[in-house]
């Protein structure tokens, strides 16, 4: 494992985020919302981590930019980055299918929403954001510099933590009961675990 091999790797991750994405972001603007929880703050931590989990390793790996906070790169590191980048990709497509119609870039709910609660959502409330704090992980372990290393996983944080609570009450106010049956049943992001 080298550096432009870690490098590749990471850009592989990105072709595969894109390639389920953007078909998807097609055909959700063709839906009808009906509720909607999009505020400036959701737009601004989302925008954060395009910056964070998608322009500044970019920047990294064309600039070397900041090269003060360079880190020796760990082959080993950057192998264990590799399975966790493929593991994103694995469960971020797989959580797109399953959601299907009731998927949405920012806090919506649609007409004809359904409560998805098969597959992955048998287990966990959230696998979508499971795959994004993977995301962060693998980038962490990939780019061998602290900060542009680091900055992915952070942005996934501020994102988890300002809209999960938002996300869950709205969830709630549309289902009620059959919500909070779904809590009980299952964890947020691991299961048996949070
Ligand atoms: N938090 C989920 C979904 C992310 S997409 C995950 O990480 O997998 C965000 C949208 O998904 C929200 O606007 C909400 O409308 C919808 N959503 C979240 N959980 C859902 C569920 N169990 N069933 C149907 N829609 C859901």
């Amino acid at each position: 494992m080298s550096e432009t091999l870690a490098a590749i790797i990471w850009g592989l991750g990105i072709a595969g985020w894109l390639a389920v994405r953007l078909p998807r972001r097609r055909k959700a603007k063709r839906l009808k919302t009906i509720a909607d929880r999009k505020s400036l703050m959701e737009q601004t931590t989302l925008g954060f981590c395009i910056i964070g989990l998608f322009a500044a390793p970019l920047a990294y790996w064309l600039t070397g930019w900041p090269e003060f906070a360079d880190r020796s790169f760990s082959p080993i590191w950057a192998t264990l980055g590799g399975i966790t980048m493929a593991a994103f990709v694995v469960l971020f497509r797989l959580s797109h299918k399953q959601l299907d119609k009731n998927w949405s870039v920012t806090l919506e709910v649609r007409e004809d929403h359904q409560l998805v609660q098969h597959g992955l959502y048998a287990k966990i409330r959230h696998p979508m954001y499971t795959s994004f704090w993977l995301w962060g992980i693998a980038q962490l372990l990939l780019v061998p510099n602290w900060i542009m290393g680091a900055i992915g996983l952070l942005s996934v944080a501020i994102l988890f933590f300002t809209r999960i609570n938002n996300e869950e009450a709205m969830m709630r106010s549309q289902f009620g009961d059959a919500y909070d049956d779904y809590c009980k049943r299952t964890k947020r992001l691991v299961p048996g675990l949070y």
